[in-house]
């Protein structure tokens, strides 16, 4: 039988001090797993009454960012004038395209008795022809709950279990988040090209073998695998089409031209991004070395 484990990616854990944000991709073991290129990991974390999570506008271009939180509130703020707050179930999907410029905060009304953080923040590169694309921003509520006995799955990206989520799409894409009780098992669908699952709490298993808290497992393709678990879980499943074109990766920007960030950076650097509306005092400086992306 072949092992149905063919990379498994420790993140590197940042501590910000209120809480942790683990980055599993980029990683020096592989660069993207479907169209996800970026994929981070933040809390659980309780912050102390009366601070907040404020990542200051800050631009990206030729990707997508796909926020999703099992605890706690963010508001959304774009170049667009978008304004949303995402919480839990729900989905914020933000295509830069040709640029756009946001800011993530924790909502007033957190910041009181002390926000709660606990999510995912994943980056989808944009495939060919199509990562000049206007800006966009969404905020799906309504998405595919799957529901046997001892699972809960909901669907935020893409089909899976014969449900698809209505969630814009520029690649090919799956990306669910999965709950299983005590004794749960779910089959994990072989359509995607690329396929991963994070553990992101509780204990589970993969046709047997078990997964390591926040290890970004890399499945291998072309199977129906079983996810269960007996002691209970929360696991993400993400993936898609495979890219065959090389992106690069510099701060908040990706593109498959390196001349296409050099332009980014400079158009950051020269104040040529769009303002948030309600959000125009403060921005995140472009850093002097070509550092990873800072978030949140
Ligand atoms: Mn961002």
């Amino acid at each position: 039988m072949t092992d149905p484990i063919i990379q498994t990616i420790t993140p590197v854990a940042h501590d910000l001090g209120a809480f942790e944000v683990r980055r599993a991709i980029p990683s020096r073991q592989r660069t993207m797993v479907g169209p996800f290129i970026f994929v981070d990991q933040f809390g659980p974390a309780h912050l102390p009454a009366g601070t907040a999570m404020d990542v200051r506008p800050h631009p990206h271009i030729n990707l997508a960012t796909v926020t999703w939180l099992f605890e706690g509130a963010i508001d959304h703020r774009d170049s667009l004038g978008s304004f949303a707050t995402i919480r839990p179930g729900q989905v914020n999907l933000m295509t830069a395209g040709t640029g756009i410029v946001h800011s993530e905060r924790s909502p007033e009304t957190e910041r009181p008795g002390g926000p709660h953080l606990y999510g995912m923040q994943t980056w989808l590169a944009l495939p060919d022809g199509k990562e000049e694309i206007a800006p966009a921003f969404e905020q799906v509520t309504a998405l595919p709950l799957v529901e046997d006995v001892c699972v809960s799955a909901r669907v935020i990206m893409g089909t899976l279990w014969g449900q698809t989520a209505p969630t814009t799409q520029h690649a090919a894409t799956i990306y669910a988040e999965i709950l299983l009780a005590p004794g749960g098992t779910l089959p994990i669908d072989a359509e995607a090209d690329e396929r991963a699952v994070m553990l992101v709490g509780g204990e589970a298993q993969v046709d047997g073998h078990p997964l390591s808290l926040y290890d970004l497992v890399v499945l291998a393709p072309g199977a129906v695998l079983k996810l269960q678990s007996e002691t209970g879980s929360r696991v993400m499943l993400m993936g898609g089409e495979a890219f065959s074109t090389k992106r690069h990766v510099w701060w908040n920007f990706v593109s498959s031209s390196r001349d296409r960030i050099n332009q980014a950076k400079a158009d950051w650097q020269e104040g040529r991004f769009p303002k948030v509306p309600g959000d125009e005092e403060e921005f995140i400086p472009l850093p002097k070395v070509a550092t990873t992306v800072s978030y949140p």
